[in-house]
């Protein structure tokens, strides 16, 4: 079941009319919240970066807090109460009666629906993931989360054609993240991640795995690195709500460190699975 402006109803009723630009333009929002147990992990943070894009791209936000959380909650428990569970919700401008660049106001689109998470095996992890490297070519709004993902897209793409897990990006030699993920590494025990700003999406998992560390007495510097050092890394790691804290140990074909997934990352996964009980 999913939710489509205003009715929960089965996803393969849920139209929208061609004029909606979030068809037409891809302009519009979104937030994904994974939830485990009906526990949303980072809800705060997820509404405040929702209300964030919103306000990025000049659409009142059509509800509360507590109205958002109402509804999540309805699609969790419409679609399994107690399973793992990420929730996408979309936000789009709405419909125009013609298609045009501009826009007047509209009755934003409002999507919500519900896929499974991949439960995952430490032991299956440990061996970690393979990366390609890509220029980063996106807009300078990447901090905001919006629904025009095509570059992301065909990043994601072209890391699966070559049996990777993701595609890590690089702009004038300095890695900002991944198609769909936040990139950290450890060196000499210290923790790097690329600062906030518009090259990034602040992600939750990011902001969480920050805290995890921090909380493990783990020297956190959100500061930049280059590609030769993404390469020269003790560990490398990617972050999502979905994918959560996965270590990558072969980028471009070329081992990291010794191959596998390291300490560090051991312990700030681990402790990011507290957060789920
Ligand atoms: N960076 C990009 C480009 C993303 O698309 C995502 C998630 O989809 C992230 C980072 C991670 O964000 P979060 O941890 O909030 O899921």
């Amino acid at each position: 079941m999913v939710y489509l402006n205003g009715n929960f109803i089965p996803k393969d009723k849920a139209y929208i009319p061609v004029m909606d630009r979030g068809f037409l333009f891809g302009d519009g929002i979104y937030e994904v919240f994974p939830v485990y147990d009906n526990t949303v992990i980072g809800l705060e943070p997820h509404l405040n970066r929702l209300q964030d894009g919103l306000d990025a791209i000049n659409i009142e936000n059509p509800h509360s807090k507590d109205e958002w959380i109402n509804l999540i909650n309805k699609v969790v428990t419409l679609n399994n109460k107690n399973s793992s569970q990420a929730i996408y919700l979309q936000i789009s401008r709405g419909c125009d009666e013609n298609r045009k660049h501009t826009y007047g106001k509209l009755k934003p689109t409002i999507y919500i629906q519900s896929s499974g998470i991949e439960p995952k095996d430490k032991r299956d992890l440990i061996k970690g993931k393979s990366a390609i490297t890509r220029e980063d070519i996106r807009w300078l709004k990447s901090n905001t989360k919006a629904t025009s993902l095509l570059a992301n897209t065909l990043y994601a793409q072209e890391a699966k054609d070559n049996d990777s897990e993701e595609a890590i990006l690089y702009r004038d030699g300095i890695v900002t993240e991944a198609s769909s993920s936040n990139v950290f590494i450890v060196k000499d025990n210290c923790l790097y991640t690329h600062p906030k700003g518009p090259n990034i999406l602040p992600g939750v998992t990011r902001k969480i795995a920050i805290q995890c560390a921090e909380n493990l007495g783990i020297m956190v510097k959100e500061e930049k690195f280059t590609k030769e050092e993404l390469m020269q890394a003790d560990e490398v790691w990617i972050s999502s709500s979905t994918r959560e804290i996965l270590p990558i140990t072969s980028i471009d074909g070329m081992s990291i460190s010794d191959g596998y997934a390291g300490p560090v990352w051991s312990l700030v996964y681990d402790q990011y699975q507290k957060l789920k009980s």
